[in-house]
């Protein structure tokens, strides 16, 4: 198959595309869905407004057309959409796909690690903010305790799946943790990234205060263990890399706020109804799921992807202020899918 390059106003080339499967979740972690405002009269999508498998498995192949050789499905909890291992499948054989990966809380994985990898996913990002029980506890709002993700960590492993797990790190909530999961993960073998606290959706009360910057945490860090910095992989990874000297396990750091990096993002964003996103800090999007409910041709889809990423000019990060930050209208992380 030829691919296209389509390129943004910016030059950004179009190469990865997140899915969002379901904007529910089995967690309500404080920080993205508080329970609170997603109680139990909080309006999530109707079955009928989500992406069906037919649908998802025709956009994915559109967008990999159009250059995209990444995919990564992700949510709210993508482990929770009904059949989401036929769905890996599917999405596994399709034409010019590179790299196939999940973003999870984790709880349900353990029994899934195995069938997701058989059905070709390459790689899962695991998400624990800390390896604290209350702190844990205290964030995630649901009674889960650290061990469950551990578990799920482990069986991932075994699977063959390639592992990261993401902490994020607000102040005052789990920075106490930072060390502590250094620590764990590192004894693990297993890749930790940090996630500078994002001022994501209307939702999550976020504030420059609360964020713990990428210069924080290597000085934490630095001072118990010795890092030394590792080469990105490909062009636009998100993530600066280090790795504990003497051994071949990495920390990383994303670093949205304190050291954004639009210039080299090549994401599109497909939300779990369908709505195409060309920045995560988007207050809208476009539906695709209407057009092709509409009996729009490839053809055409193409052409509405294509038309709407070259006029794309995003840089919200490059361009954060406090004004912004507070009062720019934004969609949720649980439905753009993070
Ligand atoms: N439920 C899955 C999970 O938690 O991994 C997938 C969806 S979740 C929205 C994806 C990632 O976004 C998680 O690692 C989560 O911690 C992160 N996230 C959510 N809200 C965030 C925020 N305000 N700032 C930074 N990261 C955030
Ligand atoms: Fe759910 Fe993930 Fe958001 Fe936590 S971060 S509430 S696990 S979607
Ligand atoms: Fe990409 Fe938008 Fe994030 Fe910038 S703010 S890196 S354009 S998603």
């Amino acid at each position: 198959m030829q691919q296209q390059v389509i390129t943004d106003k910016f030059g950004r080339v179009l190469q990865d595309l997140r899915i969002s499967v379901t904007d529910r979740c089995n967690f309500r972690c404080r920080y993205c869905m508080p329970r609170e405002i997603f109680g139990k009269d909080f309006a999530f999508l109707p079955k009928d407004h989500l992406l069906s498998f037919e649908e998802i498995e025709r956009l994915a192949s559109a967008f990999l057309q159009l250059g995209v050789k990444k995919i990564r499905l992700t949510g709210g909890e993508p482990l929770l959409r009904k059949d989401i291992v036929t769905l890996v499948g599917k999405l596994a054989k399709l034409e010019g796909l590179e790299d196939i990966g999940l973003t999870t809380n984790g709880v349900l994985l353990g029994k899934m690690a195995a069938k997701l990898k058989e059905a070709g996913l390459k790689r899962v990002n695991i998400s624990l903010d800390a390896i604290d029980d209350k702190t844990f506890m205290a964030i995630n709002d649901s009674h889960v305790p650290t061990n469950t993700v551990i578990k799920s960590i482990q069986q991932a492993k075994e699977a063959g799946l390639i592992v990261k797990v993401n902490m994020v790190v607000k102040k005052g909530m789990n920075d106490h943790e930072v060390l502590p999961m250094a620590k764990f993960f590192k004894e693990l073998g297993v890749t930790l990234r940090f996630i500078e606290f994002m001022d994501v959706g209307q939702t999550n009360g976020w504030d420059f205060q609360h964020v713990v910057t990428k210069k924080e945490l290597y000085e934490m860090i630095s001072k118990e263990h010795d890092l030394e910095p590792v080469e990105p992989a490909y062009f636009g990874e998100v993530a600066k890399r280090y790795r504990y000297k003497g051994t071949d396990t990495e920390v990383g750091f994303i670093t949205s706020v304190s050291e954004s990096f639009c210039s080299s993002c090549t994401r599109a964003r497909v939300a779990a109804d369908g709505h195409f996103y060309t920045c995560l800090f988007a207050g809208t999007g476009f539906n695709l799921k209407d057009i092709m409910r509409a009996g729009i041709s490839d053809e055409e889809l193409k052409n509405t992807i294509v038309s709407r990423w070259e006029k794309r000019e995003d840089r919200y990060s490059d361009e954060r202020t406090e004004e912004t930050a507070k009062n720019r209208k934004k969609i949720e992380m649980s439905y753009i899918g993070g």
